[in-house]
């Protein structure tokens, strides 16, 4: 690109190199965003972590979210730049809830945002379907609890606790890692509660969940890679997969499936973008997808 008509992605530290971003948390996700950067762009990480993330919402519920979870991510981004004054900045989000085609298993996804003033840039990378812990209960005091407790991992992964039908405005207790003390919140809870039960959820919180954590680290990668990674016309970092096409023929008659046919890649800058097939070359789909051959 020719100077003056736009950011010149050519020049030196356009990526990050010798660059400090601001990384908004309070749940130690440093721990495994800061090397990912460091080796892959050499940005130094500088906590922004006066922000109250949860002002934009939180898992537990206590403050809806105002945006999805994607503009969220964004947002605590540019509210962690703020707090540095730095011109660039990173945020992850993540967000859980039932599947939607089957509705009895849980589907977690995880956003990281790579927000670039000083570029004009917003870079956005995303895992959907990371394993997950996600899951909630109903007990009364004294009932057995080891069965759900082994299988979402406490108590190296925490719960939260309050009241099922709460009385009064629900007193939450989160972050509870050992058995005395979550015996003692399940009582209260339950006193509190119009039918006697208390409801325990599983704690999302990066820093009281091993699991989430692993998976933010996966993505800090995925986002690097993405982030270094040229538009092909512009140069600008970024390019990556925007969108997927549906409509893989069926192998028998060809008609379309709801399938994945191809993917599209496309810069956050320009409006380059390009058609590519699956990445697992799958061209033809299974007729037991197929609305006609098995409807
Ligand atoms: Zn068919
Ligand atoms: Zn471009």
């Amino acid at each position: 690109m020719s100077p003056g008509l736009g950011p010149d992605f050519s020049a030196p530290g356009w990526l990050g190199w010798g660059r400090r971003v601001s990384l908004a948390t309070r749940h130690g996700k440093e721990k495994v965003i800061a090397r990912p950067f460091r080796k892959g762009l050499g940005a130094e990480l500088v906590l922004a972590s006066g922000f109250d993330t949860d002002s934009l919402g939180s898992f537990s519920g206590e403050r809806p979210r105002l945006s999805d979870a994607e503009t969220t991510c964004r947002l605590k981004a540019e509210a962690g730049m703020a707090e540095t004054g730095l011109d660039l900045g990173l945020a992850s989000e993540g967000s859980f809830g039932p599947h939607p085609a089957l509705p009895f298993l849980p589907l977690a996804m995880e956003w990281m945002a790579w927000v670039d003033r000083a570029q004009g840039l917003v870079i956005t990378e995303q895992l959907v379907g990371c394993r997950t812990n996600f899951d909630h209960c109903t007990a009364s005091p004294g009932a057995d609890l080891d069965p759900w407790l082994d299988r979402i991992g406490f108590p190296t992964h925490a719960v939260i606790v309050q009241p099922h039908r709460a009385r009064a405005k629900p007193c939450l207790s989160k972050g509870l890692g050992a058995v005395a003390e979550l015996r003692e919140a399940i009582e209260q809870a339950s006193r509190a509660s119009s039918d006697g039960l208390a409801l325990l959820e599983t704690d999302m919180r990066a820093h009281q969940n091993p699991t989430r954590m692993a998976s933010i680290r996966v993505l800090a990668f995925k986002l690097v890679r993405r982030i270094a990674s040229p538009c092909p016309t512009c140069g600008a970092p970024g390019w990556g997969r925007v969108d997927v096409l549906l409509g893989l023929p069926c192998d028998w008659c060809g008609t379309a499936t709801d399938l994945v046919r191809s993917e599209r890649f496309g810069c956050v800058s320009c409006s380059a973008s390009e058609e590519r097939p699956r990445a697992d070359g799958l061209t033809k789909a299974d007729p037991q997808f197929c609305p006609l051959c098995n409807p």
